[in-house]
């Protein structure tokens, strides 16, 4: 299988091309058509096993070929600052020739410098969950333009005490758009959390 048998945009390609990825990993090659065709997706994949780019390749082409209004487009959660940067550089390598912009916010740094950021205007907002709700709350990011949610490592969100957080950022999300869930394990609590928040899912599971 190569990514352009998965019918890939030429920017992307190019972009994956640069990175010397010459085919995609099992969770690519099963994620990629699924949220392509606007299926919500349920996977179930560690880190190590290429689940970022599962996910922000197919968001990326979606939101270059789509219209492109104002606000945000696309929410991906994580738990950690690491994993939130590691995420955007993904963003940065797969989209370089898209056009499309992101920013990356998490707690225990001045906001200020994601505060600007964010008024320059982005497509794609990777948050950690905390930090995302205190810029909600004073009014910096409004989630009603957004298509895509991800949901990043699920299992850890519970594990680090955020299903709080959780709960209160998920009304604010409208209720037609794409999800993307993914977990490494799926214990009988993150099934729950999975069925509240996706619709008709896809699984996949590497
Ligand atoms: P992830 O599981 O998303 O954290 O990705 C793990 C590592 O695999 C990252 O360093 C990626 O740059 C790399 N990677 C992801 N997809 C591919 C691919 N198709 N070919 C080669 N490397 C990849």
């Amino acid at each position: 299988m190569t990514f352009e048998q998965l019918d890939l945009i030429s920017p992307i390609l190019k972009a994956l091309q640069e990175e010397g990825y010459t085919s995609p990993t099992p969770i690519q090659e099963q994620s990629i058509p699924i949220v392509l065709k606007g299926k919500d997706l349920l996977g179930c994949a560690q880190t190590g096993t290429g689940k970022t780019a599962a996910f922000s390749i197919p968001i990326l082409q979606k939101l270059y070929k789509s219209e492109k209004n104002r606000g945000i487009k696309a929410l991906v959660l994580t738990p950690t600052r690491e994993l939130a940067i590691q995420i955007e550089e993904s963003f940065t390598a797969y989209g370089r020739y898209t056009g499309l912009r992101h920013t990356v916010i998490f707690g225990g740094v001045p906001q200020k410098p994601q505060t600007d950021a964010l008024k320059k205007g982005v497509d794609v907002l990777i948050a950690t969950p905390g930090r995302l709700l205190d810029l909600i709350n004073q009014g910096f990011i409004s989630l009603k333009t957004l298509e895509f949610f991800v949901l990043d490592e699920a299992d850890r969100m519970l594990d680090m005490g955020f299903i709080h957080d959780i709960k209160r950022i998920l009304p604010m999300l409208p209720k037609k758009r794409q999800t993307l869930f993914f977990s490494a394990t799926m214990p009988p609590e993150i099934e729950k959390l999975a069925s509240s928040i996706l619709f008709q899912p896809e699984k996949v599971e590497v």
